[in-house]
């Protein structure tokens, strides 16, 4: 392993968003001495009320980009719909890493499904529909159960549909927006599982231990770490991400959301260019979280050892009011509180989390 090309301590990392992510990422990188510049249009920001500099402008402005550009020496994402276009501008003006193209696949669930069948890993049957007639076919197609999704743009259950035989498929589709839409058809799945991987320039890649997840709502309620499934399963699941990170070439860190199918099979269900909420166990339970690992990789250090320190780790998600329990978490002995510093709980927010650890 060599440093040689690193990036030393005192380097800036641009970080495109500003939301937690981009929080738990500049601690991170403060950690190993260097300074985070956030670029990100909100008006609130969990993360650059922790970093060096905040650009407050839109991911269009191709001004504020290239100032940004000269102040920082390398630029990742924490923000998965960040435009391609603003990521591919920056790639001519600094390096980008993750880079633009794995984005782009990330941002569409049709291009990411394509591209997980292309490099051999099963997913759920699929169609795509761009308009009302092509969605009554594509259901025809796929069969019934199945969950419609728009195909940009959907996150923690959002733009989602369950389809039944009794239901009204016009009212789906205009329920939905009338946007493009992918049809998939119903995973019979034991368990919901994420691989969370991160390459380095040099080709290493690593894999954090494979967590359980368990979603609430369609939001990330909590992942389990060990995950309780046999060697087999676990490999197959780590051979996903391993994959999927060779094919793109991967600088920095991506999470594959995957299901463990009642058939034996791990399928793949979407993936995510960027630290991921299923990986945040590893603040505390790995001697390397995934946070430090995403600044590792995108400033050149070696990828740091993430071995699973504890006997077992819940992160539980505090969602909204959920945060109101901070007082009775932050007495409770083997709990590690973090929270994101946004100032209103509205119902569906991400608002902290809680790492349980049995020694
Ligand atoms: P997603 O936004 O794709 O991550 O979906 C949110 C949640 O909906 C997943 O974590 C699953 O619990 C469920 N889900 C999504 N797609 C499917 C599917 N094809 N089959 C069964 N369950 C699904």
């Amino acid at each position: 392993m060599s440093t040689s090309g690193a990036l030393a301590p005192g380097s800036t990392i641009g970080i495109l968003g500003g939301g937690q992510l981009g929080r738990m990422t500049a601690l991170a990188a403060a950690n190993l001495g260097y300074s985070c510049h956030i670029f990100a249009p909100d008006a609130e920001s969990p993360a650059a009320s922790v970093s060096a500099a905040w650009t407050r402008a839109p991911y269009e402005d191709q001004n504020a980009l290239r100032t940004f550009a000269g102040k920082v020496d390398v630029v990742t994402y924490e923000f998965e719909n960040v435009p391609v276009a603003c990521v591919a501008f920056l790639e001519t003006l600094v390096p980008v890493r993750p880079g633009a193209e794995l984005l782009r696949v990330a941002q569409h669930r049709g291009r990411e499904k394509a591209f997980f069948e292309g490099i051999g890993v099963p997913v759920a049957p699929f169609a795509l529909a761009a308009s009302e007639a092509d969605f009554i076919v594509a259901v025809r197609q796929v069969g019934l159960p199945a969950i419609a999704k728009t195909t940009t743009e959907g996150y923690d259950g959002k733009g989602q549909a369950r389809l039944d035989a009794g239901s009204d498929l016009a009212a789906v589709w205009a329920a939905l927006g009338h946007r493009e839409l992918i049809v998939e058809g119903l995973v019979d799945f034991v368990a919901e599982a994420s691989v969370i991987v991160a390459r380095d320039a040099a080709g290493d890649a690593r894999c954090f231990p494979v967590g359980r997840n368990v979603h609430r709502n369609g939001i990330l309620h909590t992942t389990t770490v060990p995950a309780g499934f046999d060697d087999a399963l676990l490999r197959q699941a780590e051979a996903v991400g391993q994959r999927a990170a060779e094919a793109f070439g991967l600088i920095g860190m991506l999470c594959v959301e995957l299901f463990i199918g009642r058939d034996g099979r791990v399928l793949a269900n979407e993936m995510a260019p960027r630290p991921h909420n299923s990986g945040h166990w590893t603040q505390d339970a790995c001697l390397t979280s995934q946070f430090e690992q995403l600044v590792r990789a995108v400033c050149g250090l070696p990828l740091g050892a993430i071995d699973l320190q504890a006997r077992q780790v819940v992160m539980t998600n505090l969602i909204g009011d959920d945060v109101s329990e901070w007082p009775r978490i932050v007495a409770e002995p083997g709990a590690k509180l973090h929270l994101y510093g946004k100032r209103k709980a509205r119902a569906g927010r991400k608002m902290g989390h809680v790492n349980r650890l049995i020694l």
